[in-house]
């Protein structure tokens, strides 16, 4: 029997084939979001763009501050900076507006008495205090994003501050979902018949498909039958930029994906140490990558996000790395060693001081509801035994989807 391929080593194979989609596309920022950055992004500008009040107050000296001062002028924000500081004054100024030359400190007004026309400041006042001073935030030239990043809110707001409208982003990719099985049924049909179940990697797939960003093409259920899986697998290669299969990837007389795949492209096919999963195919229709995932809907959800999810974000361009992995403590015991690596669904809870991973009673790969009912998964090499206590790696689901 030859030895089970690991999850390290399969990701490691799929990732030196995603060589990344070069179409570019430029976006309106509002419409940004989610969207891979296809272009390194420098400021023109320095932000703030001016040295400029933290607080609503008064500028004036810092070395001045204990004598009485004369306000001479008042700036809001939005105003220019205004007229020098003469020695012996101080400008009434707001938050964000810009300090004045001469000044080199602002009091906050709380710390501010005003009477005739006249100052008195209270406490200690320092040069520097409360100034914002200009580009602190972004200095004028500096690279701000690089590319491959994916745009988070607040990186619409960072694009926004240094004045783009637009970003140069990469056509988010199409990605082509086939189920195959005769026993499937669509959701909404009337009728599930004795031996039928409802489709629902379709659905799990989409959602997958589309939290990356990217386009879904929906492929529909394809039956178990090798003409209908060619033709199937045919017009998703020309739709998509990736297709992805559920399913038909096992070796029972049922599985067509395997020989159609290899009679239109080229097909590796794996078995994963890993669990709940393991048939994983990997290969291409013509130019198009084609990843075979199996058919149990648990071990689509994690082969999907250990090895496809990785391999389409790399095609997309992005460059960011693997979600940051957390520790938690076992709240329960793996008292049998596994062959492959395991991904236990778990939740996370916390008892103040650290991370607890409590695990989901029925592990098995045809549970979905073990998905939906955690929100982390536990890793657990092969080998490895786990008592209560220990300290696992867990990824959670919210940096997956
Ligand atoms: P297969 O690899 O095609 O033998 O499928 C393995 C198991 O996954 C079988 O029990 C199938 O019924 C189930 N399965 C396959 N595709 C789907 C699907 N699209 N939705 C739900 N269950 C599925
Ligand atoms: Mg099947």
């Amino acid at each position: 029997m030859t030895p089970l391929l690991p999850v390290a080593e399969a990701l490691a194979r799929v990732l030196a084939q995603a060589s990344p989609c070069q179409a570019v596309m430029e976006v309106a920022l509002i419409d940004a979001l989610g969207a891979v950055l296809a272009e390194d992004v420098s400021a023109d500008i320095a932000v703030p763009g001016d040295d400029n009040s933290a607080m609503d107050g008064y500028a004036l000296r810092a070395a001045e501050a204990e004598a009485p001062l004369q306000v001479s002028q008042r700036i809001a924000a939005g105003s220019s900076a205004g007229a020098f500081l003469q020695a012996g004054t101080a400008a009434r100024i707001f938050t964000g507006a810009p300090i004045p030359p001469g000044a080199d400190a602002v009091v906050m007004q709380e710390n501010c008495e005003e009477r005739d026309g006249v100052l008195a400041v209270s406490g200690p006042v320092v040069a520097g205090q409360n100034i914002r001073p200009r580009g602190q935030d972004i200095a004028a030239g500096s690279t701000v994003l690089v590319r491959g990043r994916v745009l988070r809110p607040q990186d619409m707001g960072l694009l926004a501050s240094i004045g783009r409208a637009t970003a140069r982003v990469y056509r988010p990719l199409r990605v082509a979902v086939l189920s195959t099985g005769d026993e499937l049924l669509e959701p909404g049909s009337a009728g599930l018949e004795r031996g039928q179940l409802y489709n629902s990697n379709r659905y799990t797939l989409a959602g997958l498909v589309r939290t990356l960003g990217m386009t879904f093409v929906d492929g529909g259920i394809v039956p178990d039958d090798p003409d209908a899986t060619a033709q199937a697998l045919t017009d998703a290669a020309a739709a998509a930029d990736c297709v992805i299969t559920s399913g038909g990837v096992s070796v029972g007389e049922e599985d067509h994906v395997k020989a159609q795949v290899e009679r239109l492209g080229q097909l590796d096919l794996w078995k994963l140490a890993i669990k709940p999963g393991k048939p994983l195919a990997f290969g291409r229709i013509g130019n198009t990558p084609f990843i075979g995932l199996p058919g149990n809907p648990t071990s689509v959800f994690v082969t999907f996000c250990l090895i496809a999810r990785p391999f389409l974000l790399q095609l997309q361009g992005v460059s960011e790395p693997a979600p940051a992995r957390l520790y938690a403590r076992a709240m329960f015991v793996v008292g049998k060693p596994g062959g492959r690596q395991e991904y236990l669904r778990v939740t996370l809870g916390n008892d103040g001081t650290e991370l607890q991973a409590n695990l989901f009673a029925n592990q098995s790969s045809g549970v979905l509801s073990s998905v939906s009912h955690s929100n982390a998964l536990a890793v657990i090499p092969p080998g490895t035994r786990v008592e209560v206590g220990d300290l696992l790696e867990v990824i959670p689901l919210d940096a997956l989807v």
